[in-house]
């Protein structure tokens, strides 16, 4: 299991200080980027995404082909318990893929609740380009993977297996803050032509009901952007950011004169004010990252913990992002 964060006893349930909220956040500026290109990706794994999607944009490739090449990276990782091959299973042990692209045009592809193919975001892309919609689920997904060539694998890694069965000992839904309900990869990416593209993936939820899905593929929710402002991308737990619309939001405050940065923010905290009275404000973690046009960028998050990994020219690295709740 990947090992990130320290500080998981002070987020679990009753440390938290509502009242903080928001005066915990830190810097108040997006990180300027002047020159083009630049990617941001959610999580520590979005840096080895971003080494192979940087490239890629720096030779002038297309931002629709670095967010896919970088996410790939990291669904095929069995070291990644969130994303593709060795995601944690469901309730029933079963491993479902949620993933979508979107790209300059606002195309988008998106599959759900996909299981066996390790490129959940490949399938995405040629939903996009091969067909008249946006969104393929389940057993259809699946069919339509195996027609443009995904071979089907055993996901279920062995080290899956035993994280599962030792969940089934207590068999309850009570996801760890940072942890269990997180790390969906998302990329952003501002490619040499100043054109945006955005891509999504994820094995959702841990423990999830069989048949849940999250926000990672629903446009809007977990993606979404607009080639004249930016885009937006989110982890965490979906069924709030389905709820608010996380990523859309986060791009039309941009389009009203919001900075990256203050954009995450504000969607974020609109997100503890629909939390803030519910049983399950306890489980909420939400995370955005957001670029604009401009090659701007910047992450927020809910609670402490969630970081991103940025690269542009002459700049790279890994950045935690501010927070509102310690
Ligand atoms: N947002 C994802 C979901 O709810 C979880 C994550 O970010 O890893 O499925």
């Amino acid at each position: 299991m990947i090992k990130r964060r320290d500080f998981l006893g002070k987020a679990a349930l009753g440390t938290v200080s509502l009242s903080a909220l928001p005066t915990m956040a830190m810097k108040a500026e997006s990180k300027k980027g002047a020159k083009k290109p630049v990617v941001i990706s959610t999580w520590n794994h979005g840096v080895q995404a971003n080494e192979t999607a940087y490239p890629l944009l720096e030779k002038g490739g297309t931002a629709l082909d670095a967010v896919e090449m970088g996410v790939r990276v990291v669904e095929a990782d069995p070291k990644v318990m969130t994303v593709g091959l060795g995601g944690f299973p469901d309730r029933e042990g079963k491993v479902t893929l949620d993933a979508c692209i979107m790209d300059k045009h606002s195309n988008c592809g998106s599959v759900a609740f996909l299981q066996n193919i390790v490129h959940p975001i490949s399938v995405a892309r040629k939903v996009m380009e091969e067909t008249p919609h946006i969104m393929l689920v389940g057993e259809g997904a699946l069919q339509f993977a195996k027609s443009q060539g995904f071979k089907e694998e055993n996901l279920l890694t062995p080290e899956a297996e035993k994280a599962y069965k030792k969940w089934l000992e207590e068999s309850k839904y009570q996801p760890v803050i940072n942890i269990e309900n997180h790390d969906t990869i998302s990329m952003l990416a501002l490619d040499k032509n100043g054109d945006l593209a955005g891509s999504c993936t994820t094995s959702g939820a841990a423990w999830k009901m069989h048949g849940r899905v999250g926000d990672s593929p629903i446009i809007g929710a977990g993606l979404f952007l607009d080639n004249e402002v930016g885009g937006a991308a989110a982890t965490g737990l979906g069924e709030a950011v389905i709820r608010t619309a996380g990523s859309a939001m986060v791009v039309e405050l941009m389009r009203q004169g919001d900075s990256p940065y203050d954009a995450c923010k504000k969607v974020t905290e609109r997100i503890y004010q629909l939390y803030k009275r519910r049983d399950d404000l306890q489980y909420l973690q939400v995370g955005f990252i957001a670029l604009s046009k401009t090659g701007e960028y910047a992450g927020y998050s809910l609670r402490k913990g969630f970081n991103y990994a940025f690269q542009e020219p002459g700049k790279n690295g890994l950045s935690d992002a501010d927070f509102s709740m310690d």
